[in-house]
């Protein structure tokens, strides 16, 4: 979108590149963003935000909510993981998280929950405090989790019509309405 294009709206006027402060309020609690680029309609004299605007204050609004939410800021969440000397593949490893999950928070594109903030912040306590319980969560081993997860029944058993059904929906048996050979998957859950 630049100057000079079409008005999408009214099909009539051109718009206009304007170049203001916006002033944003989330419970009552307000932040401006300089730059921000609209663009004005000369004759129905509608505005619209100009995409490149909406982007580059995301993070900024996303931090602003979490400061008056009382959540760490991105910039505070990435602080305390270079504090902690951590790649971000590894602090998410500490968080019980994918990596991709975790970058999110980091970049500011989704707000963590209270729950994973005081996570955060415990990590950054026991870095300062109890370093060894730092080094006792690093060690512990991990087995990855599959998904669906099935718990698998050590006895041999044969499944009804409707339990191959269930168990279709979540994870296909091996040996479909037969004996498995050592042992028939049962998906729980
Ligand atoms: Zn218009």
């Amino acid at each position: 979108m630049r100057g000079g294009s079409k008005c999408t709206l009214c099909k009539k006027g051109s718009l206009k590149r304007k170049v203001i402060d916006e002033t944003f309020s989330y419970k009552g609690k307000k932040i401006t963003i300089h730059n921000f680029v609209i663009f004005e309609c000369d004759y129905c004299e509608d505005e619209i935000v100009a995409p490149e605007s909406l982007k580059s204050s995301r993070k900024v609004l996303k931090d602003h909510q979490r400061r008056v939410d009382g959540l760490l800021t991105s910039s505070e969440i990435k602080g305390i993981r270079e504090k902690l000397d951590r790649k971000q593949e590894e602090f998410a490893k500490l968080l019980g998280m994918s990596v991709k999950t975790f970058t999110r928070y980091e970049n500011g594109y989704v707000t963590q929950s209270r729950s994973v903030d005081k996570q955060i912040r415990l990590l950054n306590y026991l870095f300062d405090n109890y370093p060894h319980a730092l080094e006792f969560l690093t060690q512990q081993k991990e087995e990855k989790i599959e998904k669906p997860s099935v718990v698998v029944a050590m006895g041999k058993y044969k499944t009804s019509p409707e339990q191959n059904y269930k168990i279709d929906a979540v994870n296909p048996p091996i040996h479909q309405g037969e004996y498995g050979e050592k042992w028939q998957k049962v998906a729980v859950g």
